[in-house]
């Protein structure tokens, strides 16, 4: 899609897990209006490097950045990372994220640990990182589920757990947030063709039953809600919980 506008000039964004999916569509997106985007990654080496060669074929700025979720230290050397390379931080998107799935019998604590580290964890150990640079005119804008409202199949109790979890978290952070003029925001899918979800899955029928428009959304319909909630139309947006889900919540 080509924007009517470049929204983004002269701003720096840092998608996380911006390699593949998702958060590959937000930061081509973000790049497309203009933004100099900073993405991390963990393993997806590939995708990454192709991502930054296409946006700057394009004429953009874009720069990966290995750093796991799983580690603190990495999520908030990434957000250091975007400063010292583009010289600020305008809007942080914390997308990363690791569906795990198992019933309570059989999924294991390490695994909840694990997933909680990535989905949850990651998410605040970023905003508390990008607290010392964000300022008026900023935002935060997380990327949860329908999961966290509607599990709607045995074996995903971690999972909407940490969904859920999303919701309180940026309820809490547009307070703190506030004062400055930085808006927060989350951001809940519906079933999206990604990686995650493909669109091949035996399941795939089943879930597209439960969604009114018929189809899975596509991560360009992500992206563009994220759009929207990083610009400035957005400025009195703070706290919510925007859902793009085809009806599935209806
Ligand atoms: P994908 O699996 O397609 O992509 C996940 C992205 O996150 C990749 O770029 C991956 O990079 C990165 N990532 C995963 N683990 C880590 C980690 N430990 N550290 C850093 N980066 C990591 O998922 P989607 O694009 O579908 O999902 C994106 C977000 O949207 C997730 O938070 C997901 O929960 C949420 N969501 C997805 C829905 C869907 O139906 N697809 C529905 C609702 C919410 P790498 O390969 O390098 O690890």
């Amino acid at each position: 899609m080509t924007p009517l506008t470049k929204r983004f000039t002269g701003k720096i964004a840092l998608v996380t897990g911006g390699s593949r999916g998702i958060g590959a569509a937000i930061v081509r997106r973000l790049a497309e209006e203009g933004a100099a985007v900073a993405f991390t990654y963990s393993a997806s080496t590939a995708n990454a490097e192709s991502l930054v060669d296409k946006i700057r074929g394009e004429g953009g700025s874009a720069l990966a950045i290995k750093a796991d979720s799983k580690v603190a230290l990495e999520v908030e050397q990434a957000v250091i990372k975007t400063i010292e390379h583009f010289g600020a931080l305008n809007i942080l998107i914390n997308n990363a994220g690791v569906l795990g799935l198992g019933t309570v019998d059989e999924f294991s604590v390490e695994a909840f640990d694990e997933m909680y580290a990535v989905n949850v964890r990651a998410t605040y150990v970023a905003a508390k990182a990008a607290s010392r640079f964000l300022k008026q005119g900023d935002r935060i804008i997380t990327i949860g589920s329908v999961s966290g409202q509607r599990t709607g199949l045995a074996g995903a109790s971690a999972y909407s757990m940490t969904k859920a979890a999303i919701g309180g978290m940026i309820r809490g952070l547009a307070h703190d947030f506030a004062a400055r003029g930085v808006t927060v925001n989350n951001i809940q899918p519906g079933p999206i063709a990604t990686d995650m979800n493909p669109a091949d899955a035996p399941y795939i029928d089943h879930v597209i039953g439960l969604i009114p428009l018929g189809r899975l959304g596509t991560a360009e319909e992500i992206a563009s809600l994220a759009a929207y909630l990083a610009s400035a139309e957005a400025s009195f947006v703070t706290g919510a919980s925007l859902t793009a889900d085809g009806g599935f919540l209806a």
